[in-house]
């Protein structure tokens, strides 16, 4: 199995306990399902797709990847631009983010189309986000979604995180209108329900299922925290529970790795059950310690 993650991965600083402090890692939606993806299954080959700088910090994000065995080889290098940084502040105790990422270079990400049409056709799963759209060009968005769409139609499996943030978007009806396009070419949806709920208006699990199904898709799985799992597979509607966890420390990339979890089983001829049981097992690790990379 070949996977390709498609997306942004960010430079972050976040504190490192000592005042005034920080210390420096990567993360990225799209980038921590595919490290986590390596974690859970070294023998999956995992790719990312992006676009970074020459400078030296894009130099380290490259060793970083390739230290884990993350295929970097599609990745395009822009001589003026450089990768996103956001950081995270501690006030009263709760996290606050600030990002510098609008010059970005995975803004281009996009722009060589001959290479991203060799890199999914080198693919059997091929996994995008909102953020992944949310952050393009309208026709760089338009560019790879029509890669994705043929990709799709050609019988490749295409996995879809929704992952709203209406911040990254120039209005809330350009976010919805755009999510839903991605929707109809993936077989996959991930969403998570609090965020469907409050852009999309849907009363419970089941409405976000039926409306990403009505778009679609093959299988809609319906994270909801520490709720139960909904999910949608070969014409079955069910939920799944989730560990009762009594010590969350940082939810910090909980849908991230849960995704990764539940890929990380496409290939095992396992109930849809399992599959979300193990993939919220990963979760529940994730949020007992800080941090969006947790060594599991
Ligand atoms: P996202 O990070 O995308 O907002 P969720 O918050 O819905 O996603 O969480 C994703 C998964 O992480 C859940 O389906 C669940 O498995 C796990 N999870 C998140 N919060 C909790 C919690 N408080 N207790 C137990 N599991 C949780």
């Amino acid at each position: 199995m070949r996977f390709l993650s498609i997306g942004e991965c960010m430079a972050e600083l976040a504190p490192s306990g000592d005042p005034g402090h920080f210390r420096m890692g990567f993360a990225g939606d799209t980038f921590n399902t595919v490290w986590y993806l390596r974690a859970l299954r070294p023998d999956i080959h995992g790719a990312y797709y992006t676009a970074i700088g020459m400078d030296t910090i894009s130099d380290k994000l490259l060793e970083e990847m390739d230290a884990i065995g993350i295929d970097t080889s599609w990745i395009s290098r822009r001589p003026d631009r450089t990768i996103g940084l956001y950081l995270i502040e501690l006030l009263n105790g709760e996290r606050s983010f600030s990002y510098w990422r609008n010059s970005s270079a995975a803004k281009c990400l996009a722009d060589e189309k001959a290479a991203l049409i060799k890199a999914v056709a080198a693919a059997d799963i091929i996994y995008f986000s909102g953020i992944t759209l949310a952050i393009l060009e309208p026709y760089a968005r338009d560019s790879l979604l029509d890669t994705i769409r043929e990709a799709h139609e050609f019988g490749k499996t295409v996995a879809f995180d929704p992952n709203l943030r209406p911040g990254l978007w120039p209005d809330t009806k350009t976010m919805k209108k755009t999510v839903m396009r991605g929707a109809e070419m993936s077989n996959i949806v991930l969403p998570s329900f609090e965020d469907e709920a409050f852009h999309f208006g849907d009363i419970d699990p089941a409405a976000t299922i039926e409306r990403y199904v009505s778009a679609g898709a093959d299988r809609v799985i319906v994270k909801n925290g520490p709720h139960p799992v909904a999910f949608f597979h070969q014409g079955n509607r069910d939920t799944v529970p989730v560990s009762q966890i009594a010590n969350v420390v940082d939810t910090t990339a909980a849908g991230d790795s849960f995704n990764a979890g539940y890929l990380a089983e496409l290939d095992r001829d396992i109930p849809q059950q399992e599959m979300i049981a193990a993939a919220s097992r990963v979760a529940a690790k994730v949020i007992q310690s800080h941090g969006a990379l947790v060594q599991l």
